[in-house]
């Protein structure tokens, strides 16, 4: 077994605290990562304080890992020792189901191997995450990561990037759409970037005015707070898509106004709580209420080469791992600009 050095919930009420573990020695089709950095996704505190019910202990969050191959199984060919990659939400997949046979394995029928708060494909191992300094991965649910894009920033890229990418990809945001961002935290602030790029008109939908400038300077073309009611009538029927990223409970029915005449409102944030549906407010304008998860495989390969020729990057704050839980509380606060990342070498 190879010795790792991480750092894990022991359960719901617990802090983060160093922690040591096991990874599994590589097997012929395995990749063994040297982790360097990790973002922290608001997805790690849902699952840590056990927000969505299930969680499984000890738990060493992470799924946003970058790293260089330290050693690769005996049948690796796509990989070599020094190659830069990284790892996103889940290890595993059935690889057999409908939806892995047509590159949608996030969706796999009998369900994905989360990279961490679940079980390997055997049943019994427990899955741990990249707040970690090592991870053992079968080749095929390893991405290559382009030569531009530093290691510190591509870590967010592996769900923050993919779960917006996903959507404004499936839902076609480019010129001539205009697309609004509900919340603009780590997924909100990607979505803005990767919509740009694609030539959308985008919208941020913020809950006070305090993200402003910082939203146009990554080149949002509007502003709205949405302390001020008012926006949600002077921009009724006014969008093509809206895609939600707030991690708490906000009312919906406000923002299926804003949605033109067949206009979609995808949600991808996951609050703790249920959000309430009132039918007419999508009835009324034939509107769509959808959700989105994360990416497959061959769409986070396409979305890191995307952002490699785009020069699409994160806006990160770069911490060390004591920092984690004061990071998690500003997270919860609103108030991380706009994603951070553990640095795994301090
Ligand atoms: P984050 O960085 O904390 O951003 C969430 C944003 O939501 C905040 O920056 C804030 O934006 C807004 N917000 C938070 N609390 C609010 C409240 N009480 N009222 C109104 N707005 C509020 O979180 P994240 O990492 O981007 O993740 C966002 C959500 O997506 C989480 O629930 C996470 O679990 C989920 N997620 C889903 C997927 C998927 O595949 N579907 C993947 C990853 C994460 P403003 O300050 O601009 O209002
Ligand atoms: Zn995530």
């Amino acid at each position: 077994m190879i010795q790792a050095k991480g750092f894990a919930a022991l359960s719901a009420k617990a802090p983060i605290a160093p922690y040591s573990f096991e990874r599994r020695d590589p097997r012929a089709s395995d990749v063994v990562i040297d982790i360097k950095y990790c973002g922290i996704c608001h997805s790690d505190i849902h699952q840590a304080r056990d927000e969505w019910g299930g969680s499984v202990f000890p738990m060493v969050p992470g799924h946003e890992i970058a790293g260089v191959v330290r050693a690769v199984g005996s049948k690796i060919t796509k990989y070599k020792v020094g190659d830069r990659v990284g790892v996103g939400c889940f290890v595993d997949s059935c690889r057999h189901c409908a939806n892995c046979r047509q590159n949608l394995d996030q969706y796999c029928l009998e369900g994905i191997t989360p990279t961490y708060n679940g079980y390997e494909r055997d049943g019994q191992a427990l899955s741990q995450g990249g707040y970690s300094n090592v991870i053992v991965v079968n080749e095929d649910y390893v991405l290559r990561m382009p030569d531009s894009i530093p290691l510190d920033k591509a870590a967010p890229l592996l769900c923050a990037g993919i779960t917006l990418y996903s959507p404004l990809m499936h839902w076609k945001a480019g010129p001539g759409k205009k697309v609004g961002i509900v919340g603009l935290g780590g997924l909100g602030h990607m979505g803005v970037k990767i919509a740009r790029a694609l030539g959308a008109e985008v919208t941020v939908l913020s809950q006070s005015d305090r993200k402003r400038e910082d939203a146009l300077r990554m080149k949002a073309q509007h502003f709205l707070s949405t302390a001020d009611k008012k926006v949600f009538t002077q921009h009724a029927n006014s969008f093509d898509l809206i895609i939600n990223t707030v991690s708490a409970e906000i009312d919906m029915n406000d923002y299926f106004g804003l949605l033109k005449t067949d206009g979609a409102l995808v949600a991808v944030g996951i609050p703790e709580k249920p959000l309430t549906v009132q039918p007419a407010s999508l009835i009324s304008m034939r509107r769509t209420y959808a959700g989105s998860m994360i990416g497959s495989m061959r769409e986070t390969q396409e979305m890191l080469d995307f952002c490699a020729q785009q020069e699409i990057m994160p806006e990160i704050e770069v911490i060390a791992p004591s920092e984690i839980n004061a990071a998690w509380e500003r997270v919860v606060k609103s108030d991380v600009r706009y994603r951070f990342v553990i640095d795994m070498s301090r």
